[in-house]
């Protein structure tokens, strides 16, 4: 037996934050990072659409970008205190994926960490309150999906959460929230929902119930990312719908190397973070050259290249021909070919580089790749993800 799991209303268009007035319930805690909502009156439209629901509000604010364990456990308190029946997580991918953690907490004040991280292990949620989630990136998803991430900075880990408990009730995806998203950010974010749907359509996992999401989401990121990147506010508008479809496709088909890659090297370097969707960015032509040499996985990137309108005499050259566009992509946007030409030090690279491979093939995201790989042949990898060069193993 097979799953599909996504969010039981997914309310969009301009405007669509109003919805909120719709919600039954009697308490609303909302959580938000850093500030931007507020500035751009957001925030404040939420609380007063849910006033007029009837409920009452309490805000939960200042979550840090890649939130961190204490961040959780002091929202979790304060949702204990308050006992609300609605948590409403508004902002990037960070407020987010905090406040599903905290929905946990909240719920299970005796869990731990350890206990979440077994995928698909989560205690059944709900027993509380129901959860709505409104993004202001059009990039993670985190609004459709199954997944939150958590830094526990004291120990230098990451914990991934992965259970369709934590799948929203309800995503608000009002294209309104994602005008304000500065260019890099456009840039990046884009890419990064790009590569959810080219890596949920070649997964092991993928099914007949993820490939349309997926392929739809491909082709509405080639025709819509370059202008939403200058700014166009309908090609804006297209994007952050594409980006939810690629959520929907991932959330149930899960992802691949490219993934494993840039979860392992985004803080590995002292010269600066490498951003999530620049990394992926990156790989990803790498990646799919690497993948192709699986017969199953290249007959698939062809067909992506055929639904994106793009030509070629063979599987190969239409392989070929997504790989360039791709590339194009990259130099539209503004996004290095490699990590040397990102800034990464050759020293620092080789010296760590056998370290980031074997943690990326450790990675939860491998496991669904479609061809497998081993610490040496991700090693290898990662030296032509460096110098820019061919993959030819
Ligand atoms: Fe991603």
């Amino acid at each position: 037996m097979a799953r599909f799991t996504l969010p039981r209303d997914i309310y969009y268009g301009k405007g669509s934050l109003e919805t909120l007035k719709t919600l039954k319930g009697k308490k609303a805690m909302v959580v938000v990072g850093g500030g931007s909502m507020k500035r751009f009156g957001f925030l404040d439209q939420a609380v007063n659409y849910l006033k007029e629901a009837g409920m009452e509000v309490e805000l939960f604010e200042n979550v840090e970008p890649d939130p961190s364990v204490e961040t959780v456990m002091k929202g979790a308190e304060a949702m204990k205190k308050f006992q609300p029946d609605w948590i409403v997580a508004m902002g990037g991918g960070s407020p987010i994926d905090a406040a599903k953690a905290m929905w946990a907490f909240y719920e299970y004040p005796d869990t731990t960490f350890e206990q979440l991280i077994t995928p698909f292990h989560f205690p059944e949620l709900r027993q509380k309150a129901k959860f709505a989630a409104i993004p202001s990136t059009s990039g993670t998803a985190t609004e459709v999906t199954a997944f939150s991430v958590i830094t526990d900075y004291a120990k230098g880990i990451k914990y991934p959460l992965a259970d369709f408990n934590i799948t929203p009730d309800v995503a608000i995806v009002d294209p309104a929230l994602a005008e304000t998203m500065p260019q890099t950010l456009t840039a990046h974010t884009g890419m990064d929902a790009l590569t959810h749907a080219i890596e949920a359509y070649v997964s092991t996992l993928h099914t007949p119930f993820t490939d349309p999401l997926a392929l739809k989401a491909i082709q509405m990121v080639f025709q819509y990312l370059p202008a939403s990147y200058e700014g166009d506010k309908e090609a804006r508008e297209q994007m952050h719908y594409a980006q939810c479809l690629a959520g929907m496709a991932f959330s149930n088909a899960l992802l691949g190397i490219v993934h494993s890659m840039a979860h392992k090297t985004g803080a590995a370097f002292s010269t600066g973070h490498i951003p999530h969707g620049c990394a992926n960015a990156i790989y990803l032509p790498y990646v799919i050259q690497y993948n192709a040499k699986n017969p199953e996985a290249l007959a698939r990137y062809a067909e992506i290249a055929r639904y994106a309108g793009l030509t070629g005499n063979s599987d190969e050259e239409l392989m070929q021909a997504l790989r360039a566009k791709i590339q194009e992509f990259n130099v539209k946007l503004n996004i290095p070919k490699d990590l040397k030409d990102f800034g990464i030090q050759e020293a620092e690279f080789k010296e760590k580089v056998a370290a980031i491979a074997e943690n990326a093939v450790g990675d939860a995201c491998t496991g669904s790749n479609p061809r497998a790989i081993t610490p040496a042949q991700m090693e290898q990898l990662f030296r032509c993800v460096y110098y820019g060069t061919e993959v030819d193993f």
